[in-house]
């Protein structure tokens, strides 16, 4: 018998695709590739239960077949490609919500649920996943976890791992563990395993469960944007509010490029741009929630002190709110306003690397010259403080990349490569929401010097055939 015979027998004929027309579309995500780079499975998988996940890689591991984990294939570094073929596990079905537990403001969730689903369950308990990347209404779970990604409200909760109590996982060999701490929110027992599978890409295993910390649902928000001359400005702007105890709930700095990115809704309505004053470089989107008195008094004080950082209020709403229903509210069809009808022929490419707070403007201009070196449509930066209580950067520094021209899909991926190694010679770090995939691969110990050959001995512990999404993080070792 051989292996896919024995999916079948473990899943039933319907949970397991192996018609070219259904693997085709899990040969591609969202990042800018060629047509003839889209890398079909050789099957793909769907199963409903842990149970499901562990048969499926018991028999990968027996035969020693590749296994790819995926959720909504919206990554934009190409995570879930199936490098080598083999066994697609699409986690989409394992969309449970197991148990919502108001008391403790928690939720444990099958790692295929999306965030919105999530959010969608344990709202009417007066609580909410503050976990909140844009693609929330197809990013699931698992995948939140595997690639690290961002989040709109990370100044205040910050990143994945600051919600994440517990996840169960299958690992390389087929064997499932817990890790974490359960409902406890820290713990000092034992090494934080658990920590290791924020951006391991399946690498290391199949998240097929997770047990998540809730927050109260903030009773109002009120959003604002203010326009400076310098993006430091907004960094010194944001610092001076922390340190006078403003608790921010959302602080986004973009370059004046990338705002038009976030307000097609807008540029559709009025048929011209949001204006912004020709002397501005930077945006800052900031958001105060919580008590509706403590919050507007914050909103106050940040509008206040402004002026002394030569900084000016957008008094215009209309542009205000349509950055904001872009990020988050998405309150159009999603991927049909700032994903428009564009996308069919460039699509949203970016690195996303992190630099030192100190550093943030003068990187700018780097990634500005990098994208004009290799003659890339540039959309611009957005900063996403993404460390609670401080600043911290998550950068996305973007281009339109034409898909359907392999020579720009190459450069931009010199750019991409260019750029994730000039934030180590910035003392920063290559990645900061998309992880590394087979991109950074070829040359992840600039950052990490001889602690890569560590890394690579935890993956032989989970993985000792190296069968989980080979390829990804490290170059796949031939034999
Ligand atoms: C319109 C749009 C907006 C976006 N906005 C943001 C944003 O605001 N912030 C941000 O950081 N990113 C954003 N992204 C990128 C992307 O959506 C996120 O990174 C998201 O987490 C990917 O989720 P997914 O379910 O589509 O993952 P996939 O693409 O299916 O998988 C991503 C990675 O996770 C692994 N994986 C998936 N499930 C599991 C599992 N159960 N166990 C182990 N490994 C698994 C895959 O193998 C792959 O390596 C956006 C993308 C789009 C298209």
């Amino acid at each position: 018998m051989n292996y896919i015979s024995e999916l079948r027998a473990a899943l039933g004929d319907a949970n397991v695709l192996t018609d070219p027309a259904e693997l085709y579309v899990y040969g591609a995500d969202w990042s800018p590739m060629t047509s003839s780079e889209i890398r079909p499975p050789d099957v793909v998988v769907q199963p409903k239960t842990t149970r499901g996940v562990q048969r499926t890689v018991k028999i990968a591991h027996a035969h020693e077949i590749p296994v790819v984990a995926g959720g909504g294939l919206t990554g934009m570094l190409g995570g879930a490609l199936a490098l080598f073929g083999g066994i697609f596990i699409d986690t989409t079905a394992m969309n449970s919500i197991i148990e919502v537990d108001p008391k403790n403001q928690t939720v444990r969730v099958q790692a295929g649920a999306t965030l919105q689903e999530v959010n969608d369950a344990v709202n009417p308990y007066g609580l909410w996943l503050p976990h909140q990347p844009e693609s929330k209404w197809v990013s699931t779970v698992g995948a939140a976890i595997a690639c690290d990604n961002d989040s709109t409200f990370g100044v205040r909760y910050g990143k994945i791992l600051n919600c994440l109590l517990s996840a169960e996982i299958v690992t390389g060999t087929g064997e499932v563990l817990e890790l974490g701490h359960r409902k406890a929110h820290f713990t000092s027992s034992g090494y934080k395993l658990k920590d290791l599978l924020a951006g391991s890409e399946g690498t290391l295993g199949v998240v097929t469960e997770a047990t998540l910390k809730l927050e109260p649902i903030p009773e109002t928000r009120f959003v604002e944007m203010l326009v400076f001359r310098r993006m430091g400005s907004a960094v010194d702007y944001l610092s001076r509010l922390l340190k006078a105890g403003v608790c921010i709930e959302a602080a986004h700095i973009n370059c004046k490029r990338r705002l038009k990115f976030y307000t097609h809704a807008y540029t559709a309505k009025h048929g011209r741009e949001p204006e912004i004053p020709t002397w501005a470089e930077a945006l800052l989107a900031v958001a105060f929630a919580g008590d509706k008195k403590i919050s507007s008094m914050q909103r106050d004080y940040a509008i206040d002190i402004a002026s002394e950082f030569e900084a000016e209020v957008v008094k215009e709403r209309e542009i205000v709110e349509s950055w904001w229903a872009s990020k988050y509210t998405l309150d159009f069809e999603p991927f049909k306003q700032k994903w428009p009808d564009s996308q069919k022929t460039k699509k949203f490419g970016a690195a996303d690397p992190g630099v030192p707070v100190g550093r943030l403007e003068e990187f700018y201009h780097k990634f500005i010259e990098v994208a004009e070196k290799h003659n890339l449509d540039i959309i611009g930066m957005n900063a996403y403080l993404e460390h609670p209580n401080s600043i911290g950067f998550s950068l996305s520094c973007a281009v339109f990349v034409d898909y359907r021209n392999a020579d720009e899909v190459r450069r931009f991926r010199m750019f991409h490569d260019e750029l994730s190694k000039l934030a180590v010679e910035f003392d920063g770090t290559m990645s900061t929401f998309m992880s590394d995939t087979h991109q950074k691969a070829p040359y992840l110990e600039l950052e990490h010097g001889n602690s890569l050959k560590y890394m690579k001995e935890i993956k032989r512990l989970f993985d000792p055939k190296g069968i989980m999404n080979p390829g990804k993080k490290f170059v796949r070792e031939e034999g």
